[in-house]
């Protein structure tokens, strides 16, 4: 392994398709700048690129988010600088430089460290989209959240209390339940069974207002069945795989309900709205609404090992890799 190394993959498939191969860090482009990375995030869509649920282009380097400092940037470029701390959404970010489109970078702020940076980005964007950006929450709703503790949960628990909404969360063992609690959820379901009998018997018969569902196949009638008549169906993600199909006449049947089914990057499309997200991400983070919760670390090389354990379902807050 030589001074830059990246994890790339030449065809889908289980872990052992990802590879440690050194490369040579491109040079920055007009637009673009090269960064040293200190961490890359590990996200779920980045196993949904390596099965092939979610198909690239091979070969293909993986990661989806960074962080790190500026080493050069390419012509026209004046939102950063060398020496700049810097975390980013992008592509190929498994490795020990990135150079990609500066107008993805955003500066980090004084006490958020560049691997805090790199833990929350794509997850703390992807929580603030969800209560802010689609229904808004408010101090008026019960929501239902899925996988409280998790990457994305870990912002989206607090982030969501501290918004004075009640916070009913679904998890699988006690002990995330108790951390569930800890992050601001007031009533926890532990186990997968039964979940919108027990949402009901939770809010008196009316069910929720709101879904953010991450779960998918094994969650998504159970949250269409917890919401109140005009409810919204957030279906965010597919921890256990793809929800099934489903006609529009479900929606009616449980009462006019409203589903959609957001991805990050229809709401990061340009610069501004990226810089609008990361300053109401930080500006959460230092008045301690939550902070970066890095759950696991794990060696570049060992991104497998990574893998295989967010797709084990047992981790808890964010995993990142460090060169
Ligand atoms: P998490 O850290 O939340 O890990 C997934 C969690 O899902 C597990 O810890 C577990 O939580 C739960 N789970 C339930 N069933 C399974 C299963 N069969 N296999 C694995 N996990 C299971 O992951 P992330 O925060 O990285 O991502 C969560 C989801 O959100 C993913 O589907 C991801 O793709 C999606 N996402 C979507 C975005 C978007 O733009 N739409 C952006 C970012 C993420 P528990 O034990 O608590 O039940």
């Amino acid at each position: 392994m030589g001074e830059a190394y990246r994890i790339i993959m030449h065809e889908t498939g289980t872990t052992d398709v990802l590879k440690v191969e050194d490369f040579t860090p491109r040079a920055p482009g007009p637009g673009e700048a090269l960064v040293k990375q200190a961490a890359s995030g590990v996200n779920f869509i980045d196993t949904y690129f390596r099965t092939g649920l979610y198909p690239v282009k091979l070969p293909f380097v993986q990661g989806s988010e960074g962080a790190g400092t500026v080493e050069a940037v390419g012509e026209g470029v004046t939102n950063v600088k060398p020496g700049d701390r810097v975390a980013y959404l992008g592509a190929g970010t498994y490795a020990t430089h990135s150079t990609g489109p500066a107008g993805t970078m955003v500066k980090l702020p004084d006490g958020i460290s560049e691997e805090e940076g790199a833990a929350v980005l794509l997850k703390g964007l992807t929580a603030w989209m969800l209560l802010f950006e689609i229904r808004p929450v408010t101090d008026h709703d019960t929501v239902l959240i899925w996988a409280p503790v998790g990457g994305v949960g870990s912002v989206l628990t607090p982030w969501a209390a501290s918004l004075g909404a009640r916070v009913i969360a679904v998890t699988s063992t006690p002990e995330k339940a108790a951390k569930a609690k800890s992050l601001g959820a007031s009533d926890v379901i532990v186990g997968y069974d039964d979940v919108a009998k027990q949402v009901r018997e939770l809010t008196g018969g009316k069910g929720v207002d709101v879904a953010l569902d991450s779960v998918g196949k094994r969650s998504f009638e159970a949250s269409l069945s917890s919401l109140k008549k005009r409810g919204w169906m957030i279906s965010y993600g597919n921890a256990s795989g793809a929800a099934d199909p489903m006609p529009p006449g479900r929606l009616a049947a449980g009462g006019s309900l409203i589903l959609t089914r957001p991805t990050l990057f229809n709401f990061m499309d340009t610069p501004e709205s990226l810089a609008r997200g990361a300053r109401h991400l930080f500006a959460a983070m230092k008045s301690g609404t939550f902070g970066a919760d890095i759950g696991h670390r794990y060696a570049l090389k060992d991104a497998a090992a990574a893998h295989t354990a967010l797709e084990s379902g047992k981790t808890s807050g964010a995993i990142v890799l460090t060169p």
